[in-house]
């Protein structure tokens, strides 16, 4: 084994686990490939909502 550990870090750092079957896949996996889980994606508008929600509350507490 002469593999560079940067690279090896570089390759763990892209997998998580599956929560289903315990398996490590591909961080940009959306679905499972071994016991297809779907993975939940957070849509970019729930963020933009919490964000614009924070900021009426903050603009409601100061005036
Ligand atoms: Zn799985």
């Amino acid at each position: 084994m002469d593999q560079d550990p940067y690279f090896y870090m570089f390759v763990t750092m892209e997998k998580k686990e599956c929560p289903s079957c315990a398996m490590e896949i591909e961080a940009s996996a959306k679905v499972c490939p071994i016991c297809s889980y779907d993975f939940p994606a957070t849509p970019k508008w729930q963020i933009g909502v919490a964000l614009l929600l924070i900021l009426a509350l903050i603009l409601w507490i100061a005036l």
